[in-house]
């Protein structure tokens, strides 16, 4: 079946789930090669709505969706309830009319737009409609993101972000064994039950988790740890001592974001690199780290940090200071088109979060899935999402205009 067959029948199918309608997709919004009818002056939004689906097995995700007045939408998700909340309220509205290429004017205005822009939710919802238009462009050109942001990598290496797993000793090494014979050369653990009320006895019990891994895994896979913000600089200290025999690649946020001084601290007296980042909220958080030469790694969010347009910038910003860009994967889609859109210098990896990612985009067609430790690019326009109709039970535009 030729893919604009498959198309058909995907929109077939969905007409006759009744849903058609609500998801606006039709063969002309999925059309690619649009963008070559010579009206970019008149591209406009002409209507933004936060689409919630409701699974056969019911399960419920938000979507964002922005309509033009060509042949092309931008979809992007699932996106969090916080940020689908503030989009609601506070961005809808003024979307419409504006030029989907226009986006760093956009971005700016936005980022002015509210005294409480800084940060958490607001630059959730930025982040949103960032990457909304960022696929909307994508479908307009008929082109992958991570193609008009300039790059030309076609698949990403990936390393296992291993949160969930059990860490009882036997199990766990089986799990990062397993995990390497599946071509995983970078694995992530998780030290984040103990801390400093858990006294030296917890410093030794973290310690023994990297050891028990190193002799899993041998000298040739790279071991990263995520302390989950729960550590003081006395606890990080004192498992850095013992833990750099066995060459951790990183610490991840061995301390709140908030707590700058612990990090420039951490980061004087290890050789392990430091890295945190999730909880970056535009250019100017990463700059006050790399500045202070606080990380190593810098680790934004393209869902939190202001979208894929501030990622980019923070990419700019590592690479004069000779740090890594490894966004954050608690979801992949963004993460993955910035990524390849970098120098493999700049940005080696992309986080897979293995038990989250296993239903997260369940909704859609084309789920990233690793193959021997890589994940591809597709040549799909926009991000390449593709809604499954055959997992949707119901789509609705959802407000919260009125509450
Ligand atoms: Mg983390």
């Amino acid at each position: 079946m030729s893919e604009h067959m498959k198309r058909r029948s995907f929109l077939g199918a969905l007409a006759a789930a009744g849903v058609g309608s609500q998801l606006g997709v039709s063969d002309q919004a999925v059309a690619v090669g649009s963008g070559g009818n010579g009206k970019l002056e008149e591209l406009k939004i002409t209507k933004a709505e936060i689409l919630q689906l409701t699974g056969k097995n019911k399960r419920r995700v938000l979507y964002l969706k922005l309509h033009s007045n060509a042949d092309a939408v931008g979809l992007y998700g699932p996106i969090d309830s916080e940020a689908a909340m503030l989009v609601d309220r506070f961005f809808k509205r003024g979307l419409i009319g504006q030029d989907p290429l226009a986006g760093e004017a956009y971005w700016d205005q936005m980022f002015r737009a509210s005294r409480h822009s800084r940060g958490s939710h607001y630059m959730m919802a930025l982040s949103a409609v960032d990457n909304a238009l960022w696929d909307l462009r994508g479908r307009y050109f008929g082109l992958p993101v991570y193609r008009l942001l300039g790059g030309s990598r076609k698949n990403v290496r990936a390393y296992a972000s291993c949160l969930g797993f059990s860490q009882e000793p036997s199990a766990l090494q089986a799990k990062a064994r397993q995990l390497k014979s599946q071509g995983y050369r970078h694995q992530k653990w998780f030290v984040r039950d103990r801390g400093p009320s858990h006294g030296p006895e917890g410093v030794e019990a973290d310690v023994e988790v990297v050891r028990l891994l190193r002799g899993a895994v041998g000298d040739d896979v790279d071991l990263m740890f995520d302390a989950f913000w729960k550590w003081d600089l006395q606890y990080a200290l004192a498992w850095t001592r013992r833990a750099e025999q066995y060459r951790p690649r990183w610490i991840e946020e061995p301390f709140q974001t908030a707590n700058l001084d612990a990090f420039i601290e951490l980061s004087r007296e290890t050789s392990i690199p430091v890295a945190t980042g999730e909880h970056f909220y535009g250019r100017w958080d990463v700059h006050k780290f790399l500045k202070a030469d606080a990380i190593m790694v810098v680790q934004a969010d393209p869902e939190w940090c202001g979208g894929i347009s501030e990622l980019v910038k923070m990419c700019t910003l590592a690479s004069v200071h000779g740090v890594n860009v490894i966004p954050h994967g608690h979801s992949i889609h963004a993460a993955l088109h910035v990524v390849a859109s970098q120098p493999v210098e700049v940005c080696p990896l992309v986080e897979y979060l293995i038990q989250k990612m296993e239903s997260y985009y369940h909704f859609e067609k084309h789920q990233p899935r690793p193959v021997n430790g890589m994940l591809e690019l597709s040549e799909r326009p926009g991000f390449g999402i593709e809604l499954d109709e055959s997992k949707i039970a119901d789509v609705r535009a959802v407000s919260w205009q009125q509450t």
